[in-house]
């Protein structure tokens, strides 16, 4: 049985489940995030035409790779920076997220099997809650209903394991944590930790590059399709 059923399954026969999603690269993909930042810090200047060229599927852990593999000069490479930092961790960005292909589906599935789903993200209050709750809306994720949690950073400068690490005691009173999904190695070891008898998922293949090392314990998936 794959992994997803088995959640499924096990949400089926447990009392009170609790099944924890992260969003950026766990159930949104951010490469149109990404690829629209660049297109608008390319404007109409020199690097439009290039811009237009590049596609959502190019952008992994560091944003200004395609630029760097297309020649992009240090300067401009510091300045696509710049522009990205301002810009990446606002409510207008993070609307421009596509779904992970079948997340919204599984999400509902999850949900409507009896789970509370608890969307644990290292995005902060005060600047991105309103986009977050816009595109989980639009994207048909479950949202607006008793059982959904959106837990976000009170604030920006928050390490994001610190913070989701403190967390996690507040969520296991919720109920039985049955399954939980981040990209990220260090959350997912956290999880592991805390919630040994979990299905706890390592998604997808975008993560920061100082990652930790993944517990052995953990499940690998490359897609919520099935
Ligand atoms: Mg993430």
């Amino acid at each position: 049985m794959s992994t997803l059923s088995t959640i499924l399954r096990r949400i089926r026969a447990t009392p009170a489940p609790v099944v924890i999603f992260d969003l950026d690269s766990t159930v949104f993909d951010t490469g149109s995030r990404n690829l629209g930042l660049v297109r608008q810090w390319a404007g109409a200047g020199l690097w439009a035409e290039r811009a237009a060229a590049m596609t959502a599927e190019e952008f992994g852990w560091d944003a200004a790779a395609p630029l760097i593999s297309r020649g992009a000069s240090a300067e401009e490479v510091a300045d696509f920076r710049t522009y990205w930092r301002a810009h990446f961790f606002t409510d207008d960005a993070v609307v421009l997220d596509t779904p992970a292909p079948g997340s919204a589906a599984f999400v509902r599935e999850v949900h409507s099997d009896g789970a509370h789903v608890v969307y644990l993200t290292g995005r902060h209050v005060g600047g991105m809650e309103i986009g977050t709750v816009k595109a989980l809306t639009r994207h048909g994720y479950p949202m607006w209903r008793p059982r959904v949690s959106v837990v976000l950073k009170p604030n920006f400068h928050l390490d994001d394991k610190r913070f989701k690490a403190m967390t996690l005691p507040e969520i296991g009173g919720l109920g039985t944590v049955v399954a939980t999904f981040d990209n990220e190695p260090g959350n997912c070891n956290a999880f592991q930790a805390q919630w040994p008898d979990a299905l706890n998922v390592l998604f997808g293949s975008v993560c920061s590059p100082e990652a930790e090392t993944p517990d052995p314990a953990l499940i690998r998936l490359a897609t919520f399709e099935r």
